[in-house]
């Protein structure tokens, strides 16, 4: 409850951002704030280790900077998860549909191996598309999905129903 306050503390709504009538959750504030990230990270660690995860997936670009230092901390890899045409190698793509229209993300085809379990770290699960799709690659890489982990979730979008089928067993935690 504590770490909820402090988090939540650290969150701005702008509105109007990226367009009218969206209320963006910006997390800047948090990342300027040494003891609200350090806080977010260890309980990042402590997901990493409950749930037995071998590496951590960020997605592109918040869950990058959130990741990261949850890698380093928790000992396991960090592997990006990039929007199409940002990775240099061989990859896996997958694409997912949105609001108007379709994306596709990208994870580097030999990222993973068969005997890992991972953790995909993001800032805000909002329609859950981007996790989804994520999860689907974890999955087309032949490793096992431990969990997903936002900061952040939109209950007022579906994300976490949207979510459920794909995630199977695995949890879904916003903290
Ligand atoms: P989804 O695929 O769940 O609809 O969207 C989630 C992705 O969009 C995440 O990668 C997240 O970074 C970004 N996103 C969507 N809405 C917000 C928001 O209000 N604030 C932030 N920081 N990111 C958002």
């Amino acid at each position: 409850e504590e770490l909820r306050e402090l988090l939540l503390s650290r969150i701005t709504d702008v509105p109007d951002y990226p367009k009218p009538g969206v209320m963006f959750k910006d997390i800047t504030p948090l990342l300027a704030d040494a003891r609200a990230f350090t806080a977010l990270t260890d309980a990042f660690v402590a997901l990493c280790e409950r749930y037995g995860a071998t590496k951590v997936v960020g997605l592109e670009a918040r869950g990058f900077i959130l990741a990261a230092p949850v890698a380093v901390r928790a000992g396991v890899g960090f592997v990006p998860v990039r929007k199409a045409g940002k990775l240099p190698g061989a990859t896996l793509a997958q694409s997912y549909e949105l609001e108007y229209g379709s994306a596709e993300i990208e994870m580097h085809a030999d990222a993973l191996t068969a005997g890992d379990r991972v953790l995909v770290i993001d800032d805000v699960l909002a329609t859950g598309g981007t996790a989804e799709a994520s999860l689907k690659l974890i999955r087309r890489a032949g490793a096992e999905v431990a969990g997903v982990a936002v900061l952040m979730e939109l209950g007022f979008l579906p994300g976490r129903d949207r979510l459920a089928p794909v995630l199977g067993d695995a949890p879904l935690e916003a903290l």
